[in-house]
């Protein structure tokens, strides 16, 4: 069985429609996709539909922007009730902050001589209410500005170039704390991508483990090379926590992230129905 438990759908910044998403998985021999949108359940359903059309399995899924001492986190969410009250709570304030922002990246940009519309943004990202720099990214690119979002990111609208603005994020004790609420595993997202501002510390991860009940963290990451992976799975086993392995793919917005390029064990996806059973979550949406 092949498990690919990180995904991204045009409900964010993916560019595969939910449908097209999961055509995409049977293609490549995947059984299993989470569908982790940033910050939004919307693609959930149509995936799940496509899902039951072709028999593949679609989880619940969810990657929530959040920061942990000083740090810009991202935490997988598994087998959520996309109807939990205050979860969507937060999700409506991440989705505004997100859309707030994006004027202020146009005005940074227009003063290094690229100027953009709102309405440019908008016409690559008809679908989705978790607007991010990958759409004003692509954005450029539409325009001639840059050659694809890579260069985007490096040289304008990455952490510390001129562009960056950053938006609202969830403090990660809360957003572990709302995943469980809402019947869900929470799984940390590449904890430790090297060279950029976002790596946590072994200690740190301990911390959230042995604190605040960590369910899992994913270690095969395409972002994580060999020595961070040795590094998360045994840090993953001596804390007892399911260890993922995730593709992160995003269609064509980013390269080397092909589906079902990273996978997880059945082993670690069975604790984690596991854990979502225990906690009332729903692994499914249909
Ligand atoms: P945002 O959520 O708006 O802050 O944008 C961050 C998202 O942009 C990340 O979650 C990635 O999906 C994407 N991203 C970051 N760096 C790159 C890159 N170099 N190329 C393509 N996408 C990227
Ligand atoms: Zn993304
Ligand atoms: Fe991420
Ligand atoms: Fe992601």
């Amino acid at each position: 069985m092949r498990i690919d438990l990180h995904t991204h759908s045009t409900f964010s910044d993916g560019t595969d429609t939910p449908t097209r998403l999961v055509l995409n998985a049977q293609e490549a021999n995947v059984d299993v996709i989470a569908v982790t949108d940033h910050d939004t359940f919307d693609g959930l359903t149509e995936a799940s539909a496509a899902g039951q059309r072709v028999g593949v399995h679609v989880l619940c899924g969810i990657e929530l922007s959040t920061s942990f001492e000083g740090a810009k986190v991202h935490l997988l969410g598994y087998g959520c009730k996309t109807y939990h009250r205050a979860l969507n709570q937060e999700l409506s304030t991440l989705q505004a902050s997100r859309q707030q922002r994006i004027p202020k990246v146009l005005t940074a940009l227009a003063e290094l001589g690229m100027p953009l519309s709102i309405e440019d943004v908008q016409a690559q990202s008809a679908m989705t209410k978790a607007l991010g720099r990958p759409h004003v990214a692509d954005a450029m690119v539409a325009k001639g500005y840059v050659a694809d979002r890579m260069e985007a990111f490096e040289r304008f609208l990455g952490n510390g170039r001129p562009a960056y603005v950053s938006h609202y994020t969830i403090e990660l004790d809360r957003a572990i704390d709302l995943v469980h609420d809402a019947g869900g595993a929470a799984v940390l997202a590449h904890a430790m991508i090297a060279g950029r501002g976002t790596i946590l510390t072994s200690e740190q991860i301990e911390q959230l483990g042995v604190e605040k009940n960590l369910d899992g963290i994913e270690v095969d990451h395409p972002d994580h090379d060999a020595h961070t992976r040795d590094l998360l799975s045994e840090l993953g086993a001596r804390l007892g926590l399911i260890r993922t392995g995730s593709s992160d793919y995003h269609g064509t917005g980013k390269v080397n992230h092909d589906l079902g390029c990273e996978t997880t064990r059945e082993t670690a996806y069975r604790r984690l129905l596991e854990v979502i059973s225990a906690r009332g979550g729903r692994a499914s949406v249909l």
